[in-house]
């Protein structure tokens, strides 16, 4: 037993049931195949593949109006242009940081000391410590902030 989705001329689809596809093109030629809703001899095998109906289930009727005029969803952003957006955002930021301090380097920790004790002129400095002296330079009261610069910001880029 064959199930094969039909189709009128009137684009009604509904399933036939046959003993074989030469049983579908028999009973074609002999007018015993019509659209159940129109009563159209003129019926076509889809280009489906054939399959077992176990469900007995129907094809879904085409289009419901409530569903066609509602408004499709945005689209949501994809990770990598939202990964793209946040690293550009954090470029600027870091070149900000850049434009905006003197690197002192490995003078970092002593320089911050100097400017918080009035030995030097305070200024906005970037450099490098290691974890624990930033965590004295906190103890201290100095303010600190750690900032991993993008690698591509490295180096003699000023
Ligand atoms: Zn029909």
């Amino acid at each position: 037993m064959k199930v094969l989705d039909l189709a009128c001329s009137r684009h009604h689809l509904f399933e036939g049931w046959f003993a074989s596809e030469d049983d579908f093109v028999n009973q074609c030629q002999l007018g015993l195949v019509q659209c159940p809703v129109c009563a159209d001899p003129t019926v076509v095998k889809k280009l489906s593949a054939p399959r077992l109906n176990l469900s007995g289930a129907r094809e879904p009727q085409p289009s419901t109006p409530a569903l066609a005029s509602a408004p499709s969803p945005t689209p949501p952003a994809r990770m990598g242009e939202v990964e793209t957006a946040l690293a550009a955002a954090w470029m600027a930021v870091a070149r900000h940081v850049i434009a905006n301090t003197a690197d002192v380097g490995g003078q970092f920790v002593e320089e911050a000391r100097k400017m918080h004790y009035g030995e030097a002129e305070v200024r906005s400095i970037r450099g490098q410590a290691t974890l624990e002296q930033a965590q004295e330079l906190v103890e201290e009261g100095i303010e600190v902030m750690p900032l991993l610069l993008p690698e591509a910001l490295k180096g003699p880029l000023q």
